[in-house]
C-alpha cells in the first residue's frame, strides 16, 4: 500500500511501520499479551486483550486459594480487602491518591452510587444533566434512579446548560464517536453552575493520562483498555472532600463499619469503604490484579503518544475512503477511530473474516479501538490495507454477511 499521508503529504508503507515498531518505547509490552496468531486485534476498547501472567495468577486462587484455603482466604488472601486494595493500586490511572477508589460491582451500579449519592449532597435541586449520546447505559440508570425519586428533571447535555444542575454525567471520552471532553474545563464549568460533577472514564482509563482529582465522582471499567477480562469489576471514585458526607444509597454490608458486627442498623464505614456494596467477585480480583501487575511498570505518557500516532496513522491510512465520525485532532479523540459507511455491518463482518477486529455500533459506525500496549503500526497498516481490500472489492457484499449475530 502507498496512500499519501493526508498531514506529512508523504507515502508510509509498511517498512516505515516496522521501523516505527522497532523504534517504539512500548514495544517490548506486546508480549505480555496472549494474541491469536493472525488476527489484528482492535476491539481492545471493547474487551481488552489477555495478560501473559493472567491465567496464572486465576489458577492459583482458584486452586491454592479457594481449594487450598477454603473460607480463610477472607483472611489470608486478603479477599476481603481486595476493593480496597485493587483501588489504591488503580488511583494512579485516573490521578487519585489513595484510599479514594474502590472496586467492585459494575459501572452502571457504580453511576447509580455516585448520582444517588450527587443527588443527596444537592438536595435543594432537581436537575441531573446528562447526554443522551452517552453510552446507553450511563443513561439509562439516570432515568431508573430518577424515576424512582420522583421530580427530577432529566437534562440532556446538548440544551447546553448546567445552571440549577444538581449533578452532571459525562463520559470523558464518547463510546461511539470517540470524541474526548476537556475533564478540567467542563468540571470548572460544573462547579461554577453549583453542579456536583461525575465522569465516567471506561474509555479513557488506559488509554491515556487520566485526572479526575478535580471532580467530585468518577466511575469507570477495567475490561476494556486495562484488560482484566470479561466481566471484570468496576472502580468508584470519591473525593475525599466528600467522604464524610456522602451517602452510599445501596447500604451493603460491606459499607458498614463493621461488617462482623452483624447489628440490626446500618452504620456507614469511614473513608471509601463506605462505598464499598458487598462480597467481592474474588476470582475476577485476580484478573484485575494481573492486570495491574502490568500498569505498574507503564509509563502513561507515552501511552498517549502512541495511541495519538496510531489513531493519527489509521486516518491517514484509510484517507477518503470512508468519512471519519472520530474527531481530526487526535488530541481531541481517544485510543480510537470511528468510520461511517451505510453498510457498517457487512463491511465489518467482511474485516472479521479476514482477521481484522474492529466493532459495529449501529447504525452505521465502524469502530477501531487502538491499544498501545499491544496494537503496533505494521498491524494499523495491514488493518487499513484490508480495509481498503474489503471496500475497493465489495467484499463486504457477501450474502454471509448480511446476518446478523447477537454480540457484534
Ligand atoms: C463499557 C461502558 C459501560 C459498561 O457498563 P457495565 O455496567 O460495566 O456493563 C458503562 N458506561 C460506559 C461509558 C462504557 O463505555
Amino acid at each position: 500500500m502507498g496512500r499519501r499521508n493526508r498531514t506529512t503529504g508523504e507515502t508510509v508503507d509498511r517498512e516505515q511501520c516496522l521501523a516505527l515498531d522497532a523504534a517504539d518505547p512500548l514495544r517490548a509490552f506486546r508480549d505480555e499479551f496472549m494474541l491469536p496468531e493472525g488476527v489484528v486485534y482492535l476491539v481492545g476498547n471493547s474487551l481488552g486483550a489477555l495478560p501473559r501472567r493472567t491465567p496464572e495468577r486465576v489458577r492459583q486462587a482458584v486452586e491454592d486459594e479457594w481449594g487450598g484455603q477454603l473460607v480463610g482466604g477472607w483472611n489470608h488472601s486478603g479477599w476481603y480487602t481486595q476493593p480496597l486494595t485493587t483501588g489504591d493500586r488503580l488511583a494512579p490511572l485516573i490521578g487519585a491518591g489513595p484510599g479514594q477508589v474502590v472496586v467492585g460491582n459494575t459501572t452502571s451500579i457504580a453511576i447509580f452510587q455516585a448520582v444517588a449519592a450527587a443527588l443527596r449532597l444537592r438536595p435543594e435541586r432537581r436537575v441531573i444533566v446528562s447526554d443522551v449520546r452517552n453510552f446507553p447505559t450511563d443513561h439509562y440508570m439516570v432515568q431508573g434512579l430518577a424515576g424512582l425519586l420522583g421530580g427530577y428533571e432529566v437534562r440532556d447535555l446538548a440544551e447546553g446548560r448546567f445552571d440549577d444542575a444538581a449533578v452532571v454525567l459525562l463520559s470523558e471520552v464518547d463510546y461511539r464517536t470517540g470524541a474526548r471532553h476537556d475533564v478540567p474545563s467542563v468540571t470548572a464549568r460544573a462547579h461554577e453552575a453549583g453542579a456536583l460533577m461525575i465522569w465516567d472514564v471506561c474509555h479513557s482509563v488506559g488509554a491515556m493520562e487520566v485526572d479526575v482529582s478535580g471532580a467530585d465522582f468518577a466511575v469507570g471499567c477495567t475490561y476494556k483498555y486495562l484488560n482484566a477480562g470479561p466481566g471484570a469489576p468496576a472502580f468508584l471514585y470519591v473525593n475525599p472532600r466528600h467522604h464524610a458526607d456522602a451517602q452510599n444509597v445501596l447500604s451493603g454490608w460491606h459499607a458498614h463499619a463493621e461488617p462482623f458486627a452483624f447489628e440490626a442498623g446500618f452504620r456507614p464505614a469511614e473513608g471509601i469503604r463506605r462505598f464499598a456494596v458487598s462480597t467481592p467477585h474474588v476470582l475476577s480480583f485476580a484478573a484485575l490484579e494481573a492486570a495491574l501487575d502490568v500498569w505498574e511498570r507503564v509509563p502513561m505518557d507515552q501511552v498517549r503518544a502512541k495511541s495519538m500516532a496510531l489513531t493519527s496513522l489509521f486516518v491517514d491510512l484509510v484517507g477518503d475512503a470512508l468519512e471519519l465520525v472520530s474527531p481530526a485532532d487526535p488530541a481531541a479523540r481517544g485510543s480510537q477511530v470511528s468510520l461511517r459507511h451505510p453498510d457498517g455491518y457487512p463491511v465489518m463482518r467482511a474485516l472479521i473474516d479476514r482477521g481484522v477486529h474492529g466493532d459495529f455500533r449501529a447504525p452505521d459506525i465502524l469502530r477501531f479501538g487502538f491499544a498501545p500496549l499491544y496494537i503496533r503500526y505494521a498491524d494499523v497498516h495491514d488493518a487499513a490495507a484490508t480495509l481498503l481490500d474489503v471496500l475497493d472489492k465489495e467484499l463486504w457484499k457477501d450474502e454471509r454477511y448480511a446476518t446478523r449475530l447477537a454480540v457484534t
